[in-house]
């Protein structure tokens, strides 16, 4: 299914999720992991222990990106088209930046709607397809689920 872009920040499972870092002192959850100290200032612990975040999110901020954003995103196109970012509060208590989902937009996307994480590829290069994750819209997946109402 391709190589992330980078490496050990989601899982590859059929229903993927980002790869945190819990604080084994207070617990505190944040990602992307690799921090040599807490993101709590109250905390000293050093140690922490990798998570699975929640696959699901609410959107707490969206914009459109009207430039390029520096690495890991790099274009697929060119020239670069804009495309939608979404700032999506997790269960855990952080917040992830991510691409929307191909095909999704600023239109598809309002404060407080629920997303889910999914792994699209970003680009292609010599060693095949790299693969990054992006947040889709829930609501807009399932608006053909007739078993609504
Ligand atoms: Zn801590």
């Amino acid at each position: 299914m391709g190589t992330p872009v980078i490496e050990g920040w989601f899982t590859q499972d059929p229903e993927p999720g980002l790869i945190g870092s819990s604080c084994d002192a207070c617990g505190t959850v944040f990602f992307p992991s690799g921090l040599s100290f807490c993101r709590n200032p109250q905390c000293e612990g050093t140690s922490f222990a990798p998570v699975t975040l929640s696959r699901r999110g609410r959107v707490w901020s969206y914009t459109d990106a009207q430039y390029q954003p520096p690495a890991p995103y790099v274009p697929a196109r060119d020239p670069y088209e804009p495309f939608a970012i979404a700032a999506v509060e997790l269960a855990e208590g952080l917040v992830v930046l991510g691409q929307v989902a191909e095909g999704y937009g600023v239109v598809d996307l309002a404060v407080g709607a629920e997303v889910e994480l999914v792994i699209e590829t970003l680009y292609v290069d010599d060693s095949g397809d790299r693969t990054i994750w992006r947040w889709r819209p829930v609501s807009s997946s399932t608006a053909t689920n007739g078993d609504n109402q």
